[in-house]
């Protein structure tokens, strides 16, 4: 070992060589290289510290023997779960500047002085997208004219959002704690929220008070959320619609929800969580399916779902920037200045460059790449919806209204809209069935989870387990999506024996 350290110019040539193999992977079409179990993984690397040093290509083999053949590629166009491709060119090549040069956004002067002038531009060129107004770039004088924090995900951004909202309806428990957790009332949609919405609720003092409305279509029944506002007067602090939920990323009617919870209630927090309706907001083509969103007191965005952006960047908007102080912290340590975005990001202190990720994402875009993306995603969508109608076996349950399609494969003798309970159960094991098959093969992957049959597609109420397909990898082809078709049907062919 050498006794002085090297200049870490040196590092350049295996830092090459890092950066081709990992780009090698990503453009691989394998989802895994190799698939192990838990316990042969665990065995494989839970191990001690070792006494001795060892040079950095030492642990580069290392970890191109031990880790990198077991690791998930997102970017495989066989990998049609989720969108999260980290894949974005531009992304790439500013993530890792940004992993190499450590800034600090806790705050400007000392820590990230143009690193926060980069994160503020994002903050409201997320804005833009969305419908919220921004100031003139001259009257940003420090992080209450942001419009908002961005955090390491969407359940971040949500827990932030939950704060926001128990402020709003108790000012002053962020000093004097929570004292009736009754008054916390939080509505949400039955049966397709995301269970972030929940916890952030929970971790922030105010308990689980989760009052679920009946859905239609998997959007809010608005008759029911009436009601339910009306019933629940002096104890709402939130109402949460989904501008894409996380099953079949259906937004919600926002400015029926907007008006509806208005009329009766003109205070209550309102909260949309666009962690996939960001998506709507890149393309002329559903752009409108976001209409009143800017009346929602905040909004959660996730770009390193829906920008192919490496993880991991959301961002909280809310509609007032000075919201914000409601949530604010004050130390004489570190932040003590304008631009400081610690003061803003609760539960968070140091935190990564990671929205240069989406600066340089959205930058290198323009609108007029968003919208080529998007365009192309959609049409992706419609091509794969027309694939499984076409077939006899498969049933969609839901018309997309971004780049998700849940379907479920048909057992013999299933009687699709007036499935019995029989039928039902059998459904939903043939379709486990066929998820555990694709899990454990690991070539291709749909994402699974349980869905309220919305639509009664199979029968209206029953709880079902269908598959997932997402567009968002501009790799997917026809021809791999008629092959996971042809996949997952024979997969349900054998279950079904
Ligand atoms: C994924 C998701 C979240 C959570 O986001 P993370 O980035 O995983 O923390 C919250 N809400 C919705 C609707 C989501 O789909």
């Amino acid at each position: 070992m050498p006794s002085t350290p090297s200049p870490l110019t040196a590092l350049t040539p295996i830092l090459q060589e890092v950066i081709a193999r990992s780009l090698a992977f990503k453009d691989s079409e394998d989802v895994f290289a190799r698939r192990a179990t838990p316990h042969a993984l665990r065995d494989l690397l839970l191990e001690d510290l070792p006494e001795q040093p060892a040079t950095v290509q030492a642990i580069w083999e290392d970890i191109s023997k031990r880790l990198l053949p077991y690791c998930v590629n997102m970017n495989s166009p066989r990998f049609m779960g989720f969108g999260d491709t980290g894949a974005d060119p531009a992304s790439l090549v500013a993530g890792i500047f940004a992993v190499l040069v450590q800034q600090n956004l806790i705050n400007q002067s000392f820590c990230s002085p143009s690193g926060t002038m980069a994160e503020i531009a994002v903050i409201r060129w997320l804005r833009d997208l969305i419908g919220y107004p921004t100031m003139p770039a001259c009257e940003v004088e420090s992080v209450w004219e942001a419009g908002g924090i961005t955090t390491y995900g969407g359940t971040g951004s949500n827990t932030t959002a939950m704060m926001l909202a128990r402020e709003h309806t108790v000012p002053g428990t962020l000093t004097d704690g929570v004292r009736d957790p009754e008054r916390f009332g939080l509505v949400v949609p039955r049966g397709v929220g995301h269970y972030s919405v929940k916890s952030a609720a929970a971790w922030t003092g105010c308990g689980t008070h989760l009052i679920e409305v009946d859905t239609d279509h998997f959007r809010y029944d608005l008759t029911a959320l009436a009601r339910a506002v009306k019933e629940n007067a002096g104890r709402l602090m939130a109402v949460v619609a989904y501008a894409g939920d996380s099953r079949t990323q259906t937004i919600d009617h926002l400015r029926a929800v907007h008006d509806t919870v208005r009329t009766v209630d003109p205070s209550v927090w309102l909260h949309a969580d666009a962690c996939w309706g960001l998506m709507a907001a890149l393309t002329p083509r559903r752009r409108h399916l976001l209409d009143g969103i800017e009346a929602f007191d905040s909004v959660t965005v996730d770009p390193h779902k829906v920008l192919n952006v490496p993880y991991a960047t959301s961002a909280l908007l809310v509609r007032d920037p000075a919201s914000l102080r409601m949530v604010s912290s004050y130390s004489d340590l570190i932040m003590q200045e304008d631009y400081a975005f610690g003061q803003v990001t609760p539960q968070l202190g140091t935190k990564e460059w990671t929205s240069l990720r989406a600066w340089a994402a959205l930058r290198s875009q323009g609108r007029q790449g968003l919208t080529r993306m998007m365009d192309d995603r959609l049409d992706r969508t419609a091509a794969f919806a027309m694939l499984v109608d076409a077939h006899p076996q498969l049933m969609r349950l839901h018309e997309p209204d971004l780049c998700a399609v849940a379907f479920c494969y048909l057992p013999p003798g299933t009687h699709p809209g007036t499935a019995t309970d029989t039928q039902v159960v059998r459904l939903n094991e043939v379709n486990r069935a066929i998820h555990r098959r694709l899990m454990d093969e690991g070539r291709w992957h749909l994402h699974q989870f349980t869905l309220p049959d919305d639509h009664g597609h199979i029968r209206r109420g029953a709880v079902l387990a269908p598959l997932r397909f997402m567009s968002i990898n501009p790799r997917i082809t026809t021809t791999h999506m008629r092959d996971v078709l042809d996949y997952v049907t024979r997969l349900g062919q054998e279950a079904s024996r």
